[in-house]
Formats: C-alpha cells, structure tokens, sequence
C-alpha cells in the first residue's frame, strides 16, 4: 500500500501540535526568565520592551503590541516569524519550524503502508486526549487564579478613611487629591510572589498596594490590578524590585484571575453616559484630575492596549514605516503592526466591555508607547466600540509623554 503526500503532511501537522509552547520558546529562541513559568521579553517581531510573553505552565503566549496570543506553539511560531498561520503555506511553515523539518513534499513520498497511517490516527487521538485534559486544567487553574483575586480584592480596604496610602500616591503621580473611590482599594502588607523556593512560591517582598478590580457587565469583579506602592521612591513611587536569579528589575504591577472583556473602573458609575480612559489606571486618573474630575463621567482604565482594542483583522496588517527586525536569516525586514481594522468574528472577551447607553467615549492614548503601533490599536478600538450615535475622540498626550508625566511635571 502506498502512502501519499497528504498523509504525511497530516502526520506532520498532528506531530507540531503536540509540540508543546516550552518546546516551541526553545527551537525559536526566545528567552527563559529566572524560574518562573512566565517569560516577557520584546517580540521577535513586533519590538517593545515586555510586551511579549510566554507561560510554560498555562502553555500560552500573547504579543500586547500586536494584538495577538493564543495557547499554541504553531500560532507563537507563525506570529514571531510574521507568518500568516490561517493560509495553508504559512500554517505548515510554522509548523515545520517548531518541529525543525522540513514540510513533506512529493520527494518525501514513501511506501511506508499502514504502520504510519496507524501512527498518524494514534498521534491524533493522543492529540485530542492531550487537548481535552489541557482544556479541563487550564478551566481549573483559571477558577482558582479568579477566586483568588476576587479574594485579594476583598480583603482590601476601600479608599477613603483607612487606605489614605492609596489616595497619596495617586496624588503623588499627579491625579490630584481624591476623597474617596468606591473602586480602588488599599492593601497594606500584600506578598508579591516570585520564583520559587523549594518548589514553593518565594515571596520576594511585602508592603503596601492600590488593588483595583476587573469587573465585567454586571459590575462584578472578575479579577484584580495590582500596584505595590513605596512612597519614597519618586518619580514612581513603587518599590524597586529584583530578581535575585537574574538581577532583572520586575513588574511592580500584576493582574490576577481574569481581565480579558473586564475593565478596570477607577471613578464615578458605568450608568454614566460619558466614559474616559485608557490602558493604565495613573493615566486615566491623571486626566481625570485635569478636567477636575467631572461628575456625569465613568472614568476607567482597560489594563493594557490588546483589552482596549481587542484583535486587529490580519488582512489590515502593514509594514511599519521606520522599525526593522532581522529575520531569521539575519536580512532586514519591516515590523508588522497589527492594523486599524477590528478582527471581522469578534468575541465578547476580545476586548473590555462598553455599555451600549454611552454616548462619548473619550479613549486616552499612551504618549510613550511606540507612535504607530499605538495609533493603529487606538483607531482599532475605535472602530470596535463604535456605534450610531456615539462619539469617540482620541486624546494625546504631549510626544513621548504620558498624562501622569505630563501632570506630575505640571506640579513639579
Ligand atoms: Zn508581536
């Protein structure tokens, strides 16, 4: 019995699906941070700083800059290689680089007979045995992640008579003098975790923080924003905080359980019918401080640009006008930016939620994230949350600056 083309190619695909997102990050060589699961780094293809990252343990991968990320090593491939993984070309060229073969042509052809039939058919039943235990894992690792950060939320007290800690800080960074939240609240000695010891979690530091929510439409919270806060450190006033491994300076901001279709709200009500805000939370409030904290405003703050824009559709990709990468045979090539337009098949979770009564919705744009990029997410985000009848202006800040700067600056 002769064996063709397809079968081989079907056996190939099956075997770059059980790649795992570890096994991919090492053939396309990204970087391991210290021990723990999650890796930030720049993309390969779209730049930034930590904008990309993967996580060996949820075995996911997402790219902030380019609106993309998913919970396979064929898709990271496609996407740090600018590959277009939904044509088939592009699908099996990532494929054969996370297995590191070449595509099966004609030439490689062969007369093998039912042992590789039998081979691909065992290898796409461990294939999907493989995905239905990953499905019920990762379903409950998102339970626990989520109920813990609706727990570390809790046990947070509201901004007003006790977490004044919160309030300086946000004065501090230029969002002016706020009374109280019914939103934002104050954590006063919460552990940051990071790496391991023993197989433990290490807890690296300990003190003070702003914990915010994610909420979702019925206003309830889905996971949390965290800020540890150290007010003697200006201009940020956040703890400087180390991996002692690596030496690297970590994150002072971490968000727990869920965010995608969340957002974070920080001031007013959502009943509101004007909304105003950004991705980060100091951003938003800095504004808010600046137009005097209006009172028929919900001011909110989506967590990072992919959650206020959602996914771009592939098709309005383009080439950035100025910023190369080398590929992988060291020529230069434009970066791809994820384009304008919103993906055309739009989940609910792709990006934050906006009530459908919201009549204006200003978007604040990040002054010192890479220009185009951003523009293209802001005009993206436009586009999906827009609607007859709504307006949605876009607001920069001053070039290379953003509003809490800008404002702290002012004060300064
Ligand atoms: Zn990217």
């Amino acid at each position: 019995m002769t064996v063709d083309t397809p079968d081989l190619v079907r056996l190939f695909v099956e075997d770059a699906r059980a790649v795992s997102i570890e096994a991919a990050a090492k053939v396309l060589g990204l970087i391991f941070k210290s021990s723990a699961a999650e890796h930030p780094q720049p993309c390969p293809q779209c730049g930034g700083t930590d904008t990309f990252a993967f996580n060996t343990s949820k075995q996911k991968w997402n790219c902030r800059t380019g609106g993309a990320g998913g919970n396979d090593a064929i898709g990271m491939a496609a996407h740090c290689f600018g590959l277009d993984a939904h044509r088939r070309d592009g699908f099996l060229e990532a494929c054969s680089i996370v297995l590191a073969r070449p595509v099966p042509d004609h030439a490689g052809s062969s007369a093998v007979g039912t042992a590789l039939l039998e081979r691909i058919e065992q290898r796409q039943l461990h294939n999907r045995a493989e995905a239905s235990a990953k499905a019920e894992r990762q379903a409950g690792f998102r339970e626990r992640e989520r109920a813990k950060a609706v727990a570390i939320y809790d046990a947070a007290a509201p901004v007003g008579r006790y977490g004044r800690l919160v309030a300086d800080y946000l004065e501090a960074r230029g969002c002016g003098h706020i009374g109280a939240s019914r939103w934002l609240r104050h954590a006063s000695a919460l552990p940051y975790w990071h790496g391991q010891d023993d197989g433990r979690p290490r807890e690296l530091h300990r003190g003070p923080a702003m914990v915010a929510p994610f909420i979702g439409p019925d206003l309830l919270a889905i996971g949390c924003h965290i800020t540890w806060i150290d007010l003697t450190r200006p201009p940020k006033y956040r703890p400087l905080l180390v991996d002692q491994l690596t030496g690297e300076t970590l994150p002072t901001k971490k968000m727990r359980g869920s965010k995608k279709g969340g957002l974070i709200p920080l001031f007013g009500e959502p009943h509101a019918a004007r909304w105003v805000g950004g991705e980060g939370i100091e951003n938003g409030a800095a504004f808010a401080a600046w137009e005097g904290w209006r009172g028929d405003t919900f001011y909110f703050a989506a967590g990072d640009l992919g959650n206020l824009a959602g996914p771009a559709e592939v098709s309005s990709r383009f080439a950035h006008p100025t910023l190369n990468r080398l590929d992988s045979k060291g020529i230069a090539r434009p970066v791809m930016v994820a384009g304008p337009l919103p993906k055309a098949d739009r989940a609910r979770e792709d990006a934050m939620w906006v009530a459908e009564h919201v009549s204006e919705l200003v978007l604040l744009a990040d002054g010192d994230s890479e220009r185009v990029m951003t523009a293209a997410a802001m005009a993206r985000a436009r586009a999906r949350h827009a609607r007859p009848g709504r307006l949605i202006p876009i607001v920069w800040p001053r070039d290379g600056c953003d509003f809490a700067g800008i404002a702290a600056g002012a004060r300064a």
